[in-house]
Order: C-alpha cells, then structure tokens, then sequence
C-alpha cells in the first residue's frame, strides 16, 4: 500500500476551570461543533441523584457543600460511562478530572484503552467574577441549553432558542455560599492538575474573561490542531 498513515485515534480533550468558567457551554459547543461526545462528572452525578441511586444518594450532601464527591465514587461512574460505545467519536471531559488521584487513574483508564490525553484546555478566569456569573445561570429542562441572566438571554423572553422549551431550572449548588467552598477546592485541589499537564506539554491556556462566542473561537482552533 505505501501510502501515509494518518491518525485515527479518537481525540480526548479536558476542559479545565473554576466553577462559572464556561466549561459546560463550551464544552458542549465543541461536541456539537466537531462531533464530540461531552462527558461531564457534574452532570452525571447529578443524575445519580436525581434517580436516588446509591452514589447519588452519597455524593448528595457533599454536592450540596461545594465540595469534592470521592475519587471512588466519581472514577467509577467516569468509568462505566467510558465503556459506552459512543465515546469512540472522541471525548471532551468536563469537570473531570478534579484531582491528582483523577488524573492519574484516567491515564490508566485511556491506556487501557488505547488512549492518552491530547490536550487540556485551561480556562483562565478572576474569582471575583465567578460569583455573578454562576448566580446568573440556568438551563433548559428540556434540552439543557445554558442561559445566564444577563450574559445570555433567549432570544424570545422564558423561550429555549433551541429547542422551544418553556421549563428552565437553576442548579441547586448555584448560590453565593456554596460557591466560595467550590472555589476553594478548585483552588486547592484542582489548580495544580495546570502544572501536572504542563510538565506533560499539553496544556493550553485561554483567557474565559471574553465573551462566549470570542472564547469559543479560540477553543476551535486548538481543537482543530489536536485533531491532526
Ligand atoms: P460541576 O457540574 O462540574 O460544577 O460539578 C458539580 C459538583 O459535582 C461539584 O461541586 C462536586 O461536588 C461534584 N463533582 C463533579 N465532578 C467531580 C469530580 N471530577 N470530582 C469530584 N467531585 C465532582
């Protein structure tokens, strides 16, 4: 055959941030975008207590604090989901990892799966700013397009631009208390995962003080090169 191999290898992309950073928007506008499928701890933790399972029922009150659900809980809810045949696409975690102990048990978990990290996104933000942003927000019920209440407005007033929905809902975890104790352990605890990629030469750093569509712009284009 003789011809050029190209790699195939679905990519796995990590989106890094405080909490309010934009790291759901984004994240699923990349999905979208480049046919990606967004893996979001948060979001699925969420659902584990929504449906009342045994590590929603544990993770409900830490949740609620702002602080860090356990590596076991979370790596084992990331690991089932992995397992799913869609992440074949590609993926683009959000949220995850949290922790050295996360990081360091997803490069085993893609290892054994043939894959390795191929780029961490930092989202570089100002705390003061973070507070007003995650108070602001909301989603559709429907569909879980992000709105905020004055950054992002729906076109007609109380109506999902996408989907047409009506019901929006507001995080539980969303209020000035909990939101210094998530900061916190942003800080603490998921900071130093910055310095960890960086010494592995994958990090890349986006100022998410621009607006939505700005930010977007610039995380296409690293998605772009770390799919060639
Ligand atoms: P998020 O939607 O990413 O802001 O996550 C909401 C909450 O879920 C966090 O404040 C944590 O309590 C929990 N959580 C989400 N992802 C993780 C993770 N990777 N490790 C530990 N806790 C997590």
């Amino acid at each position: 055959m003789g011809a050029a191999t190209t790699t195939t290898r679905a990519p796995v992309l990590i989106l890094l941030g405080p909490p309010g950073a934009g790291k759901g928007t984004q994240a699923r506008m990349l999905a979208e975008a480049f046919g990606l499928v967004q893996l979001s701890t948060g979001d699925m933790l969420r659902e584990a207590v929504a449906k009342g399972t045994e590590a929603g029922r544990a993770a409900k009150s830490v949740m609620e604090a702002g602080e860090l659900v356990s590596d076991e809980i979370v790596l084992a809810i990331l690991r089932d989901r992995l397992d799913a045949p869609d992440t074949g696409r590609g993926v683009i975690l959000d949220g995850f990892p949290r922790t050295e102990a996360q990081a360091e048990a997803l490069d085993d978990l893609l290892a054994a799966r043939d894959g390795r990290v191929d780029a961490v996104i930092a989202l570089e933000v100002e705390d003061d700013a973070m507070v007003a942003r995650i108070s602001g927000r909301y989603t559709c019920a429907n569909c879980g397009e992000g709105y905020h209440d004055t950054n992002k407005v729906p076109a007609v007033a109380g109506v999902c631009d996408k989907c047409g929905g009506t019901e929006f809902d507001r995080r539980a975890d969303d209020n000035a208390s909990t939101v210094a104790a998530r900061l916190a352990a942003y800080h603490d605890q998921t900071a130093p995962l910055i310095a960890y990629y960086d010494r592995r030469g994958v990090i890349q750093r986006v100022d998410a003080m621009q607006d939505i569509g700005a930010v977007a712009t610039a995380l296409n284009r690293i998605v772009e090169s770390a799919r060639r």
